[in-house]
């Protein structure tokens, strides 16, 4: 059954350069765009550019130029950008476009008529960076939370939309729709928001301030605040609000963001469309932040131009698989360059490349280049662990896991290459009385390799096709022919070497097999970890160690090892449960800095969701909070 997908990323911020994140985002839609095209669905792609507001005011004064004038070349990078990236988005809007502000016009109006649309006095502390206030509770050392600078008191008349009197329509909402916000844990960090009052949101600017936005219709003393304007993107770019692609898209539209956007993505956006009398969203899908892992990457590769070096370095499908596979999706990652080459060598060259490599090679010198008539292996231990593939990373795409996807297609070429290990056709073609079983064989791995040609596309839309080309298929497939035994006997088939050449590490970082043994006996001592396996420093880059300000500790009630903690984090506050509560009183704990590991994989503890983890050096019954040596910022990385 075919399905109507809409598909949107954020429209970008223009006034920095397209980075890492936005890329990661980007990749992330187009692999799911392209996965729906396959499963023959009827998919709009959406992406574009978020143009107006303070920010891009004022750099266009110091830059000389016209907002329009910055707007137009800032947008243009982020279109180059996805161009090279071979982005299939189906249009691009900009909020500066007039079919937009048709719409945010319409939609405010609708509003005002229906009186959820009120002027007032605002007073509060605004942050020019952000371009919103904050509320007291919200200040960190009278400051903004996010740009640490200090806030200015702003006092206005502006209008409001009546967004608190949506506040328990939205957590009933949230509730009936489990996965309308996913994965989980961002749900329950709104639901979490929820528990505090919801205010109005104040929806203008006025133009004594700000100039660059749009008009509101009922009043043109102000113009519309960015975020107000910014999410109306998702349904502008369908066209009047009556249009027949309106119809269409709209009651399908998963959005798909970052969890830095949160926020106006899952509370305001939601109340925005209930006011409006348009129907909420089916899904908002959100991944984490992608940190910049240790090592000399760390500084240059936050700018996509760097990520473009590397696409251009390693190929553009190294980059969308390491962007897919290393981040689990709703968690925070690390980008570095040895990690993306430890992929690229492990993953791609070896496991891929080398199979097809290897069974290219060997229908054409065993097989005269042609695909056998052996229909034999329908029910082979492949064909079943195809089928099994097949469904896994069908399930995991529904879920928007593309690291589960491919996890799914990698454990079949585990498969693959075993086979090939243990039916051994080198030995098989030196017999020709088991030339039927040869062919079997060879039958076999021509129809994995026709299977992967398909199911890979989404991911490596190069080799994928490379595969197909030399596999002797043209046109556009659909998931339904990546079906076992679809690759008819007689096909030709070309060898593919080198589909992903290894690349040599980039960083000094030693491959743990070359290293020494650990010593072991009389140098141990009761802090060595002697039987502990050796890890890669790809593997130990996985984890995102951050440090981490105690703001709150209290004990867990009936549990004499646990503390609730609450860390701040940079940009985030975090609960963590922790076992030192025999060690440690909780009024002791706050106001330190400790260490914690930001990516732990939540795990809930008498009741309380445990976001991370505090470590902690031990010795028979003396227990140490890590706690660094200087001051450093809450959020910092410790690598
Ligand atoms: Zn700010």
């Amino acid at each position: 059954m075919s399905r109507v997908v809409y598909l949107t990323t954020p429209i970008y911020y223009i006034n920095a350069a397209p980075h890492l994140g936005h890329a990661c985002t980007t990749i992330f839609a187009d692999a799911m765009a392209r996965w729906r095209r396959l499963a023959g669905d009827d998919v709009f792609f959406l992406t574009g550019t978020d143009e107006h507001g303070d920010k891009i005011a004022q750099a266009a004064a110091k830059a000389g130029v016209t907002p329009r004038a910055l707007a137009d070349a800032n947008s243009a990078a982020f279109r180059e950008a996805w161009r090279q990236l071979g982005i299939t988005n189906d249009d691009f809007i900009r909020t500066t476009e007039p079919r937009h502000a048709a719409v945010v016009q319409q939609i405010l109006q609708t509003l005002y008529d229906a009186g959820e649309i009120y002027l007032g006095t605002y007073g509060g502390h605004y942050c020019y960076g952000c371009e919103r206030f904050y509320t007291e509770k919200e200040i960190v050392e009278g400051a903004c939370p996010d740009h640490r600078t200090p806030l200015a008191w702003i006092e206005e008349q502006n209008y409001f939309f009546r967004m608190s009197k949506y506040q328990e329509w939205l957590v009933g909402l949230i509730h009936e729709r489990p996965d309308l916000i996913r994965p989980e844990r961002y749900r329950n960090e709104i639901l979490g928001f929820l528990r505090d009052p919801l205010h109005d949101l104040s929806i203008s600017r006025p133009r004594t301030r700000l100039e660059w936005g749009i008009p509101l219709p009922f009043d043109d003393r102000y113009v519309t605040y960015v975020w107000f304007d910014a999410l109306i993107n998702y349904v502008s770019a369908l066209g009047p609000l009556d249009g027949a692609r309106h119809r269409k898209y709209w009651p399908h539209v998963e959005h798909l963001i970052g969890k830095d956007i949160l926020k106006p993505h899952a509370v305001y956006w939601p109340c925005m469309l209930k006011a409006a009398g348009l129907e909420v969203f089916q899904r908002l899908n959100v991944h984490g932040y992608w940190g910049l892992g240790g090592g000399k990457m760390s500084k240059s590769v936050g700018n996509v131009v760097e990520a473009l070096a590397l696409k251009d370095t390693y190929g553009n499908d190294a980059f969308r698989y390491f962007v897919m596979r290393e981040m689990v999706f709703g968690l925070d990652a690390d980008f570095s360059e040895e990690a993306f080459v430890g992929r690229l060598n492990a993953d791609l060259a070896n496991d891929l490349g080398n199979l097809v490599s290897r069974a290219t090679t060997m229908i054409v010198n065993f097989g005269g280049g042609r695909v056998p008539a052996a229909g034999v292996s329908a029910g082979s231990a492949t064909a079943d662990a195809w089928r099994k593939a097949l469904a896994d990373a069908t399930a995991a795409m529904e879920e928007f896991a593309f690291h589960r996807a491919l996890a799914a297609v990698w454990e079949f070429l585990g498969v693959v290459n075993r086979y090939i290990d243990t039916t051994a056709p080198w030995q098989l073609a030196k017999s020709p009385e088991r030339r039927s079983e040869l062919d079997a064989v060879l039958f076999t791995l021509a129809q994995a390799l026709h299977g992967l040609g398909i199911v890979l596309a989404p991911f490596l839309p190069e080799a994928a096709s490379k595969l197909r080309a030399a596999l002797g298929q043209a046109g556009v497939p659909t998931l339904a022919d990546a079906a076992w035994g679809r690759l008819a006997p007689g096909t030709t088939v070309a060898k593919l070497p080198a589909l992903f050449p290894r690349v040599e590490r980039a960083t000094g970082a030693t491959p743990s097999s070359n290293r020494p043994p650990t010593a072991r006996g009389e140098h141990a001592s009761p802090a060595t970890t002697g039987q502990t396996p050796l890890v890669t420093m790809a593997d130990f880059g996985k984890l995102d160690l951050r440090v981490a300000k105690v703001i709150a500790a209290e004990r867990v009630p009936k549990s004499k090892r646990l503390l609730k903690v609450r860390v701040a984090l940079g940009t985030e506050e975090r609960t963590l449960v922790a076992g030192i509560a025999e060690h440690y009183a909780p009024e002791a704990l706050v106001g330190r800095s400790v260490v914690i590991v930001a990516n732990l994989e939540p795990a809930t503890l008498m009741g309380i969701e445990s976001q991370g983890m505090i470590l902690a050096g031990s010795v028979e019954g003396t227990l140490a909070v890590l706690t660094p040596e200087r001051d450093l910022p809450p959020g910092a990385k410790v690598t």
